[in-house]
């Protein structure tokens, strides 16, 4: 095992899961992983048809019959910062059963054993990136959510998913606010929110590198819209976005 991913592994878990923390089932002796391979194979994965940018997956397999580069509504009344996103499912089921687990129940290892299927979707999905200079970074958690966890959910799994990749990682970023805005808040109205929010640890890490952004959760976009747009103003060549999961697109009256 890589030395960092042994690190990463050895943090401690709150409650140390001798059982997948998902169903209960038994892990057997001397096995690593956290979760048992019922559970990994179950997992709702995102597949194409997807908007090209954001990479929800779409409704219905219509809205490409003409336009095979269609995006969806929000991409094309408002085009994102960044290059393009990528997740590996949708935030409902099991997935989002185990990103509430690592970051309300304290189970950062999680987060390490998904860099694993981070870092397979980002050779799908961004096979140019990763070959060219790249650099993996991470959305920074908000201070007084570090204060509470103890640990940044998006830094194990970019730190991970790098480590896989055999890409450079870097923190590039900080937080200037304490709280996200929340999650229920239009995206206008958290675009507006964030503007300001984040700020460059340093240019010189960031420039001319094509950054992979890593991120638990991609809601709005908006969060990693504002990451995206000060690491290009740091001069970053290009941002792709990867998360677990993202939301689910809503369905629009013009579809
Ligand atoms: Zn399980
Ligand atoms: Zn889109």
């Amino acid at each position: 095992m890589h030395p960092l991913l042994k690190f990463l592994s050895a943090i401690p878990d709150i409650f140390l899961p001798k059982s997948c923390p998902l169903c209960g089932e038994d892990i057997p002796p001397g096995e690593s992983k956290a979760l048992c391979e019922s559970c990994r194979e179950s997992f709702d994965r995102s597949r194409p048809p997807w908007c090209p940018t954001c990479g929800k997956p779409f409704r219905s397999e219509a809205a490409l019959s003409h336009t095979p580069d269609h995006l969806c509504a929000e991409c094309r009344e408002r085009p994102p910062s960044f290059e393009a996103a990528r997740a590996f499912g949708p935030y409902e089921g099991s997935l989002r059963e185990l990103i509430q687990l690592i970051k309300f129940r304290g189970y950062p290892s999680l987060a390490t054993e998904l860099g694993s299927e981070l870092s397979r979707l980002a050779l799908e999905e961004y096979p140019d990136i990763i070959s060219g200079d790249a650099l993996v970074t991470h959305v920074p958690i908000a201070r007084d959510r570090w204060r509470e966890r103890g640990f940044d959910q998006a830094k194990i799994l970019a730190q991970s998913t790098a480590v896989h990749l055999g890409v450079a990682f870097a923190s590039t970023l900080e937080r200037g606010g304490s709280t996200s805005p929340q999650t229920s808040l239009s995206a206008p109205a958290r675009r507006k929110i964030l503007q300001g929010f984040f700020s460059a640890i340093s240019m010189e890490r960031v420039s001319g590198k094509n950054i992979i952004l890593v991120d638990d959760v991609l809601t709005t976009g908006s969060t990693a819209g504002a990451c995206s747009r000060v690491l290009k103003k740091s001069g970053a060549a290009s941002v792709c976005v990867l998360t677990i999961c993202h939301t689910v697109i809503q369905k629009r009256a013009n579809w």
